[in-house]
């Protein structure tokens, strides 16, 4: 199965993929990873994305996609994956579609996980005050919630158009999403797919 998972900064996201690639068995492509890692390394893709991840800003889509496109090529993406962080924008997003109809997998499922803007930002705040990474700084976190509104949250029609997009109510406790998440992807893999351009995504 290949899911693509959305969701603002603070919403669970890497928590809940953990658990979501562990459940399928599936490989876990997240590109805040794969950026942190070059930046590690300090190659010149590390480089010259850790000036736009330490201002909150998204990485140009140029480098992102080919890096996503390097990865895709390796066949345990193919048997499935889940995307994390990526796409991000609608470029990245028909990038994406382009890659997979050219392998011939087609993504099955995109989870939103949706959460008051209240709730993030208290968690936020926490997270920022307990973790070092070095873009869960105050103000990097409100520049990446501000960016995710603007850039990613149109992604959202996107592929609700395409009759793959499952809301989640991430609010709760990590397991009473998680069920959630799975009632999701159990309904995708069990029942005929969401006809394009229906009005009602799936809420779960
Ligand atoms: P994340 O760990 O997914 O929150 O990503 C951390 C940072 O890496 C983001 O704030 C961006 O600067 C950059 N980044 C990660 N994924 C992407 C993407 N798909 N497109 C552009 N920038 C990205």
């Amino acid at each position: 199965m290949l899911i693509v998972f959305i969701g603002p900064p603070a919403s669970g996201k890497g928590t809940q993929a953990k658990r979501v690639i562990a459940y399928l068995g599936i490989a876990h492509l997240s590109t805040g990873d794969l950026l942190r890692e070059a930046r590690q390394d300090g190659s010149p893709l590390g480089r010259q994305a850790a000036q736009y991840m330490d201002r909150g800003e998204l990485v140009p889509d140029s480098l992102v996609i080919g890096l996503v496109n390097q990865k895709l090529h390796e066949p345990g993406f193919r048997r499935g994956a889940l995307f994390d962080g990526f796409p991000r924008t609608i470029d990245q997003a028909r990038a994406l579609d382009e890659s997979l109809s050219s392998l011939g997998t087609p993504l099955d499922l995109v989870l939103e996980l949706q959460a008051d803007e209240k709730v993030l930002k208290a968690r936020m705040h926490k997270r920022a005050l307990e973790e070092s990474r070095v873009d869960d700084n105050p103000q990097t976190l409100s520049q990446r919630m501000t960016v995710y509104y603007e850039q990613t949250a149109p992604l959202l029609e996107y592929y609700r158009q395409q009759g793959k997009l499952a809301t989640i109510n991430a609010m709760g406790t990590t397991d009473e999403v998680f069920e959630r998440i799975k009632k999701a992807i159990n309904a995708r893999r069990k029942g005929p797919s969401v006809a394009a351009g229906s009005a009602g995504a799936i809420k779960q």
